[in-house]
């Protein structure tokens, strides 16, 4: 709840309609609000389950957000523990059979898809060996409609072509970076070195004029 108490305080801060020119006087500034508002608020925003168990455990509604949010933790264990065990029951049979939801709080239901859709399943790879699953039969990449082996097949992965290309390329290419950082290593060391003698220099002429330089 931190985050939520930190952005609170900074809702003072924010430019509003009361410092724009259209503001009236009856326009008022937008202030934090106080620990009873923010806390109800936060409350408002929990799940309703949990906003419901807070009214059966509490006669009042929140006073403070510190308050607010020592209960909720118990409740969330609660809730949790529950949803634990309607998973260990195995909620998907039964529960929510029929797309209907059980307690306000489910999600609305999905529409069934209908299942005359295509599924994604190539018949020639079904037929002829392949991954039937991942593509349609007009999509396939594998075989020709009439179950002959498409020429370009396999060219990308196993059969030398276009990958070794680019893989070469991509060696020189990171041939070519490391060459130029050998190089700028170089360069930094000579850096070094120069700055070394500067300071030893350096040192040694505070050294004699007995000066507290750096
Ligand atoms: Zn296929």
């Amino acid at each position: 709840m931190d985050p939520v108490q930190t952005l609170n305080r900074y809702i003072g801060m924010l430019p509003g309609l009361y410092n724009s020119p259209q503001a009236v006087a009856g326009t008022k500034e937008a202030t934090p609000f106080d620990e009873h508002d923010l806390a109800n608020l936060i409350l408002r925003m929990c799940p309703r389950e949990w906003e419901t168990q807070w009214k059966l455990s509490q006669k009042t509604v929140p006073q403070t957000v510190t308050e607010l949010v020592e209960v909720l933790e118990t409740i969330e264990e609660a809730y949790n523990a529950k949803r634990a065990q309607e998973k260990s029951q195995g909620s998907s049979d039964g529960k929510r059979k029929n797309g209907h939801m059980s307690s306000p709080n489910d999600r609305i239901p999905k529409k069934a898809k209908p299942s005359d859709k295509p599924s994604k399943k190539c018949k020639l790879c079904e037929k002829l060996g392949g991954k039937p699953l991942t593509h349609y039969t007009n999509e396939c990449k594998k075989y020709n409609p009439d179950g002959t082996v498409k020429k370009d097949f396999g060219r990308g992965s196993s059969n030398g072509g276009k990958d070794t290309k680019r893989e070469k390329a991509h060696f020189a290419q990171m041939k070519k970076e490391y060459q130029e950082m050998k190089r700028e290593g170089k360069h930094l060391k000579k850096l070094n070195k120069k700055l070394a003698k500067k300071a030893k220099k350096r040192a040694y002429e505070s050294d004699s004029s007995d000066s507290d330089a750096s």
